[in-house]
C-alpha cells in the first residue's frame, strides 16, 4: 500500500521535520549547497558513528586518521587530478545554462541544441572539478591549493606514518570520514551531488598477489553493511560493474553500489581496485620510496589497494528514500483517505529512539511520563511531548521515524505498566516500567522492518 515517492516529497519532508535545509535560505539559497538541521545531523551522525565502527572497531586491522582538507599542491599533480579530473562540459550560448556533457539527454547531444531552451550549445571542454583558493595574503600561482576533491589521498599520503608509528601489518586498512568538494556542473537531486559533501573512505593495504580475494572480501562486507546495519531493502540495492570505459585512470578493476532513488538506480559506493597506482606516484613525486617489508620473507613491495569509497552525505539521501512510505489505513470520520507518513529508519539510525507521552498532562501524568523519559536518556536518544492528542502525536513521531513510542496514563499510576507502541506494525503492548529499557534494546537487536 502506499504511493511513489518523489524527490519533492522528500525535499518538503527534510525541510518540515528538520532533517535538511536548503543553504542560506534566508537569501535565496545556494543551489547544490545544504545543512543538516536537529534531525539531520542525528541521522548523519548515526551512519557516520556504525560506518566507523564496523570499519575500525569490528576489524583489528584496521585505524582511522583524520587528514586536512588543504594539502600540498602537489599531491594532485601525484593522484592525477590536475590532469584528469575533469568532466567535459559544453555552455548554451542563450540561455548560459552549462551541462555535462556525459549527462545531457541523448537527443541534446546527438542534436547540439540546449535541452532547456532550445538555443545553440559550444563543443564540450574540460573542466577541473576542483575548487582552487590561495593561502597567505598573496593571491598569486604561487601560493594556490585546492579543497581536496576525494579524502583518500590524505589516507596515501600518511602511509608511512601510520605504518611507524602503528605497528600494522599488511594486510591493513586506514579510514577515514571527512569533507571533501568537487565543482560539480550538475548538481541537482537534492543532497545526491552537491558541491560540499562528506565522504566515508577506506583503504586496505595488501600485497599485489591478493587483491582478487581481498576485492571480493570487500564487496562482501559492503553488501552486509547497507543491508543488515543499515537496514536498506535489499532489492533496492545492486553491483555495477564498471567497464572499460568507466574505469577510472587508477583502476584496475571497480564496482559500484547502486541504490533505485527516486530518479532512478545511482551510485552510492565505489570498491576499486586502485593497484600500486596511488603509493608509487606519491614516492615518484616526492622522491622518496614508499613501500613495504614483509619481515618473514623479507619482500620488499608497494602495496595494492582496495579501496571502499562511501559518500556519507549520499548516504543520508539513500536511508531517508528508503525509509520513506505513505500508508492508506482508510478512510477517516470524515469520510477522507487516512494517510499515515512513516519513515522505517533502523532503530539505530532513528534521530530519536524512543519518545515519551504522558495521556494527558493533569493529576500528576506529566511528572510521570517526564520521570521515565530522564531515565531512559543514558540508553536512548529520546524526546518528550505531551501537546495534541495523542493520535496526533503518534503520527508526528512516525514522520521523523521514531521506532519506540511510550505512553503513560492512568493505570500506570496503579500498577506501573505503560503502553509501548511498535512503530512500523502499530501494534501497542503493556510493559513494566522496569523492563522498558530491556524490552526495547531487543526490539532494536532484533529489529526487523514491516
Ligand atoms: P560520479 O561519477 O557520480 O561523479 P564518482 O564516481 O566520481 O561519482 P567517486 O570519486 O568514486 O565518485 O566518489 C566516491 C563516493 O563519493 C561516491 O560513490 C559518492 O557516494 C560520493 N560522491 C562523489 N561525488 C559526490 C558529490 N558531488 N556529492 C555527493 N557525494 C559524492
Amino acid at each position: 500500500m502506499g504511493s511513489e515517492l518523489t524527490m519533492d516529497k522528500l525535499v518538503s519532508l527534510c525541510k518540515r521535520r528538520g532533517f535538511v535545509f536548503q543553504s542560506s535560505e534566508i537569501y535565496g539559497g545556494l543551489s547544490s549547497a545544504w545543512d543538516y538541521g536537529p534531525l539531520g545531523v542525528e541521522l548523519k551522525k548515526n551512519i557516520q558513528n556504525i560506518w566507523w565502527k564496523e570499519m575500525t572497531q569490528m576489524h583489528d586491522n584496521i585505524v582511522g586518521i583524520d587528514a586536512a582538507i588543504l594539502m600540498h599542491p602537489r599531491v594532485w599533480e601525484a593522484s592525477g587530478h590536475v590532469e584528469n579530473f575533469s568532466d567535459p562540459m559544453v555552455d548554451c550560448k542563450k540561455c548560459k545554462t552549462r551541462f555535462r556533457e556525459d549527462q545531457m539527454p541523448e537527443e541534446a547531444r546527438n542534436t547540439k541544441v540546449c535541452p532547456d531552451c532550445g538555443g545553440e550549445l559550444t563543443e564540450p571542454r574540460q573542466f577541473n572539478l576542483m575548487f582552487s583558493t590561495h593561502m597567505g595574503p598573496v593571491a598569486d600561482d604561487g601560493n594556490m591549493v585546492f579543497l581536496r576533491p576525494e579524502t583518500a589521498q590524505g589516507i596515501f599520503v600518511n602511509f608511512k606514518n601510520v605504518l611507524q608509528s602503528s605497528r600494522v601489518k599488511i594486510p591493513f586498512g586506514i579510514a577515514q570520514v571527512g569533507k571533501a568538494f568537487r565543482n560539480e556542473i550538475t548538481t541537482k537531486n537534492f543532497i545526491f551531488r552537491t558541491c560540499e559533501f562528506e565522504q566515508m573512505e577506506m583503504q586496505f593495504f595488501i600485497h599485489p598477489d591478493e587483491d582478487d580475494k581481498w576485492f571480493e572480501y570487500w564487496k562482501e562486507q559492503r553488501w552486509a553493511y547497507y543491508t543488515e546495519k543499515l537496514g536498506i531493502q535489499p532489492d533496492k540495492i545492486q553491483w555495477h560493474q564498471h567497464g572499460p570505459d568507466e574505469l577510472a585512470h587508477y583502476a584496475k578493476d571497480a564496482y559500484d553500489v547502486e541504490y533505485e532513488f527516486p530518479f532512478g538506480w545511482s551510485e552510492l559506493e565505489g570498491v576499486h581496485n586502485r593497484t600500486d597506482f596511488d603509493l608509487s606516484r606519491h614516492s615518484e613525486y616526492c622522491g622518496k620510496p614508499i613501500n613495504y617489508l614483509e619481515e618473514e620473507t623479507k619482500e620488499r613491495f608497494t602495496p595494492y589497494v582496495i579501496e571502499t569509497s562511501a559518500g556519507l552525505t549520499r548516504t543520508v539521501l539513500t536511508v531517508l528514500s528508503d525509509a520513506y512510505e505513505e500508508q492508506n489505513l482508510g478512510t477517516d470520520a470524515k469520510g477522507k483517505d487516512d494517510i499515515r507518513t512513516v519513515m522505517h529508519f533502523h532503530p539505530n539510525l532513528a534521530p530519536i529512539m524512543v519518545a515519551v507521552f504522558p495521556l494527558v498532562k493533569k493529576d500528576g501524568l506529566a511528572e510521570l511520563a517526564k520521570k521515565i523519559e530522564t531515565e531512559l536518556r543514558s540508553d536512548f536518544t529520546t524526546f518528550y511531548d505531551q501537546s495534541g492528542a495523542i493520535g496526533r502525536r503518534y503520527r508526528r513521531m512516525d514522520e521523523i521515524g521514531t521506532p519506540y513510542c511510550i505512553t503513560v496514563d492512568y493505570d500506570s499510576k496503579e500498577d506501573d505498566t505503560v503502553t509501548l507502541r511498535y512503530r512500523d506494525s502499530m501494534e501497542q503492548v503493556r510493559v513494566k516500567v522496569e523492563d522498558l529499557a530491556a524490552t526495547i534494546r531487543k526490539g532494536i537487536k532484533d529489529y526487523k522492518r514491516v
